[in-house]
């Protein structure tokens, strides 16, 4: 039997959750990667609509935002950003 992979097809997404109840509001997320982090009504980090998925700190991107997330990721002094792939 012949297994083909079909690398094309491949596409590369990215989970993202904020543990929200942590968040201190610093804004780091929101200036390093403004298109999907926002600091919401609560004065904490939220996901953008446009990308945001069940509720305010969860949320799905593409490979285009894989590297600014894990930027914005980093910056996060208190460590609340988690990232896993589907
Ligand atoms: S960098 Fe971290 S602590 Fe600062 S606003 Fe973003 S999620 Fe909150």
């Amino acid at each position: 039997m012949t297994y083909v992979i079909l690398d094309s097809l491949k596409v590369e997404t990215m989970k993202i959750t904020i543990n929200r109840e942590e968040c201190i509001g610093c804004g780091a997320c929101e200036a390093i990667c403004p298109e999907i982090f926002q600091l919401a009504e609560d004065g904490k980090s939220a996901i953008t609509e446009k990308y945001r998925k069940s509720h305010l700190g969860h949320g799905e991107v593409g490979e285009e935002h894989v590297q600014c997330v894990e930027n914005a990721k980093e910056s996060c002094p208190v460590e609340v950003i988690e990232t896993s792939n589907p």
